[in-house]
């Protein structure tokens, strides 16, 4: 079985166009925005969080040889689905406070206008994979939970143990010292913060010829509530394409990116004429607009940290953050490198 989207996708997108075009429409009407054009791209590019250096070299050569860009930016993403040191995404990912890894994973494929996703999926490696099989095989946008992994199954994907030693020891250690009253014996840690860590990986891809995709996948806020779905699995919070304008993703906070719908509205932010690091960086101020006063500082700046990395049609690409200090990747059409990334406020 193939898992290109190139021929079948592309013909029927081709064909779309023609008919539009022979019935005298406008190919491209955004009733409400000023009319923005974004010139055709020249190259290709793909940006990523800072995990996914791997994974942009990986895609841009894929669709430099011609691959699809989303089977390309999956193909990026599974570099750190895969990898057991990634302790934020897929195998090795970090499990909830029952100690069971749930992966959320979402993808747009532009040319096509299609999306796929899955939420609380367990015990499948490569979710990313599993999202664009919802995305090629079914009139449903999002499974999730024991439905999702029923699905995975019957297209051989394989149940596996997710967990590693390394990340069950961390579970272990976090469940032996989460609060005082709780019967668990605490271990020694030493002096060092609890840490609640974080982490995903979003890859948006455009080619040479301005076709745009978008992926999103990871295991979430470790020790999170069982069930809890992040902002990775929601088109429009943890990643969106639209192939006339680009495409736009996140990590971070999920709950915070969820409420202002963060990867459209940056996209629409690019559709208004705004670079892909202003779109970023505009989306990052109606986050604080609407944050609640609780996980605000003294001076009215977040307590946590959220990303947006984006990329237009013509392959300019960048991205933004709250908090400085972050960083992230992108293939320009040449090389792949890590950029520091555009802030809001200066980290102390
Ligand atoms: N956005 C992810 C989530 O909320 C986590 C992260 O990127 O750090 O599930």
């Amino acid at each position: 079985m193939s898992n290109s989207l190139s021929r079948r996708d592309f013909l029927g997108a081709a064909s779309g166009v023609a008919a539009g075009a022979t019935l005298g429409l406008p190919l491209i009407t955004h009733p409400g925005f000023p009319a923005v054009h974004i010139r055709q791209g020249s190259k290709n590019v793909a940006v990523a969080s800072a995990n996914g250096l791997r994974g942009v070299e990986l895609t841009g050569r894929l669709v430099g040889e011609g691959m699809d860009t989303l089977d390309a930016a999956i193909e990026g993403v599974k570099t750190q689905e895969l990898d057991p040191d990634d302790s934020s995404v897929g195998y090795g990912g970090l499990p909830n406070e029952d100690g069971v890894v749930q992966l959320d994973a979402s993808c747009m494929h532009g040319p096509t206008k299609r999306a796929g996703a899955v939420g609380a999926l367990e015990g499948i490696k490569t979710p990313s994979v599993v999202a664009k099989y919802v995305l090629l095989y079914t009139d449903h946008i999002m499974l999730v939970g024991e439905g999702a992994k029923r699905f995975a199954l019957s297209y051989g994907f394989k149940e596996e143990d997710l967990m590693t030693e390394r990340s069950r020891a961390r579970w272990l250690a976090w469940r032996a010292n989460r609060g005082p009253d709780d019967d668990w014996i605490n271990v020694e840690r030493g002096k060092e913060m609890v840490i609640r860590e974080t982490g995903t990986i979003n890859i948006n891809v455009v080619n040479s010829n301005g076709d745009i995709s978008s992926v999103t996948t990871t295991s979430g806020l470790s020790w999170k509530i069982p069930g809890r779905v992040g902002d990775s699995p929601i088109i429009g919070a943890g990643q969106y394409t639209d192939n006339d304008i680009g495409a736009a993703g996140s990590t971070g906070r999920g709950e915070a990116n969820i409420q202002v719908c963060g990867a459209f509205l940056t996209v629409e932010n690019m559709r208004r004429g705004l670079s892909p690091t202003d779109a970023a960086l505009e989306t990052l101020r109606r986050v604080v607009a609407t944050t609640e006063p609780r996980l605000l500082d003294e001076q009215g700046r977040p307590t946590f940290n959220l990303n947006f990395y984006a990329t237009n049609k013509a392959g300019e690409f960048g991205a933004g953050t709250i908090w400085s200090g972050g960083r992230y990747a992108a293939f320009d059409g040449a090389t792949a490198a890590l950029h520091d990334i555009p802030y809001l406020y200066e980290r102390e």
